[in-house]
């Protein structure tokens, strides 16, 4: 068994007699349990992580030993940890796993700056940079040239890969109640914000809804990945992707924060807004396509992120450096255009454009452009 099932299960066990001893003293001691359970159920627990301790009311930022470098230092992934004088649930939030994916850790920045989280109940783990090494390379990988997104659970004396996905997926994951994984799209390659999770979890797709960005796609798990890991654990997690990747994109910022936000109220850990705007309802799609360049060449774009097109619609035309030949890339299904290459050269097979097949095109229209009203952005994904 898995040491956070244990855990959680313990606490269920725990939670459970506590109100069966309420529901008995209810009968018996009106009075003393009253005050049983309203400190049963404000006061909020110390958190233990990387052998330090933070009590109820407290931020402080711990550094996680990851490795020592051949310079004889050592590096370390500093987590910051904001836990509430108030109970609710603890939740993971992560940027850079994937090193060059930087649009998550000015979200984190930005986020752990509110001053609506004075009043966090529960506790926030959040870790900007989880790929330290990658983030100093500027690289999508480890020294080792592994995936860290492919290392879990990780092995403590295993490869570089395998230490940091262990950290992670002690300190973080199996100390947590949920998580939010911050990506972007790799290199060349941007992407819509869209939410990715295992769907057919009740829970992640309530929090799917709540985080507001315009499409929630329904992912398959890859083996070895974090968010398998989460799930194995019993931990819903959402997985946002938005953007490029070494690159700031400010309308995927904002969305990011204001839909960690937006989960965070839905978990009941931040005070609710008196006029809460009702979450944009995101299209579903359950599955996803990308069309590939039919040749090598110069690559002129027809379409933009965000755009529904119908099948055969003209996506690109892909020429030689003389403009003689020309080819043209059709749609091969129709769907909206969630993600595509930002470069103008592509190779014969190289992914150009991803579409996310839905259901309903009016449906989706309407959402994403109120998606883009509500972040008031101009069209900047192109
Ligand atoms: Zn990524």
């Amino acid at each position: 068994m898995r040491p956070h099932l244990r855990w959680s299960r313990a606490r269920r066990e725990l939670v459970a007699q506590l109100l069966a001893i309420g529901v008995r003293d209810t009968v018996n001691h009106r009075a003393s349990t009253a005050l049983g359970q309203e400190n049963l159920k404000n006061s909020n627990k110390t958190i233990r992580i990387g052998g330090e301790e933070i009590p109820p009311g407290q931020r402080a930022t711990v550094n996680l030993p990851v490795a020592d470098l051949y310079t004889s230092t050592q590096l370390s992934m500093p987590v910051h940890v904001i836990n509430g004088r108030s109970a609710g649930p603890t939740v993971f939030l992560t940027a850079a796993v994937h090193g060059d994916e930087l649009n998550g850790v000015e979200i984190i920045k930005r986020f752990l700056r509110l001053s609506a989280l004075k009043r966090l109940k529960g506790c926030l783990l959040a870790v900007p940079v989880v790929n330290v090494f990658g983030f100093i390379n500027r690289s999508r990988y480890l020294p080792d040239r592994r995936d860290l997104n492919r290392a879990f659970p990780g092995r403590e004396q295993g490869s570089i890969a395998a230490r940091l996905a262990h950290i992670v997926a002690t300190e973080l994951v199996e100390n947590a109640d949920y998580g939010i994984d911050l990506h972007t799209g790799a290199i060349d390659r941007t992407n819509l914000p869209q939410i990715r999770g295992n769907l057919s979890d009740p829970e992640v797709l309530r929090l799917a809804k709540e985080f507001g960005a315009p499409v929630i796609i329904n992912a398959n798990m890859r083996d070895g990945s974090l968010r398998q890991y989460a799930a194995e654990n019993d931990v819903p997690m959402l997985l946002y992707e938005s953007g490029e990747a070494l690159r700031f994109d400010e309308l995927s910022i904002r969305a990011g924060i204001r839909g960690v936000g937006r989960v965070l109220r839905a978990l009941d850990m931040l005070p609710q807004r008196r006029a809460k705007r009702p979450p944009i309802e995101p299209v579903q799609a359950t599955r996803t396509t990308w069309v590939r360049a039919p040749s090598s060449g110069i690559v002129r774009t027809e379409c933009r992120l965000g755009q529904r097109v119908n099948t055969g619609q003209l996506l690109a035309t892909i020429s030689d450096p003389f403009g003689e030949i020309e080819n043209e890339v059709p749609a091969s299904t129709s769907g909206i255009v969630v993600g595509r290459s930002t470069s103008p050269l592509s190779h014969e097979g190289d992914a150009l454009f991803h579409l996310a097949e839905v259901e309903d095109d009016k449906e989706a229209r309407a959402t994403v452009d109120e998606f883009q009203n509500v972040h008031a952005v101009e069209e900047n994904w192109g």
